[in-house]
């Protein structure tokens, strides 16, 4: 895809902490983690975001979720608590528009969302 990063980190193009990789996803620690645990799960398909999601699709979500749970296990997270995050559009706040899954925990997050 056009000068899409994320697409670029999969092709190891650009440099990245891979945590989880299969055909469909990968999993790779953010560039500027807003918590101890800051993982970003992706499809390696080049979907935009949530709005561009067709029903093709609907396993390799599924499968990503599945991902973020065996993870957020992994990093010792998962009796701790954690969130799991998508924006979408500018109101959302994505920047990158290539699909990712924010994976945050490893301190208090607090109730706010929005
Ligand atoms: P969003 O605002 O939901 O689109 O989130 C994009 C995320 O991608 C941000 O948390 C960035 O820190 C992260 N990010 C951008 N470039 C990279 C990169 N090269 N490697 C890892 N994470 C990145
Ligand atoms: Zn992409």
């Amino acid at each position: 895809m056009p000068d899409c990063i994320f697409c670029k980190i999969i092709n190891r193009e650009i440099p990245s902490q891979v945590v989880y990789e299969d055909e469909e996803l990968l999993a790779f620690k953010d560039i500027h983690p807003v918590a101890p645990v800051h993982v970003l799960a992706i499809p390696k398909k080049h979907v935009v975001s949530v709005n561009d999601l067709a029903d093709e699709d609907a396993e390799v979500v599924g499968k990503i979720f599945l991902v973020i749970k065996e993870l957020a296990s992994q990093l010792g997270i998962a009796e701790t608590g954690y969130r799991v995050v998508t924006n979408s559009g500018e109101d959302g706040g994505q920047e990158v528009g290539h699909l990712h899954f924010h994976l945050i925990g490893g301190k208090p997050l607090g109730r706010k969302i929005g």
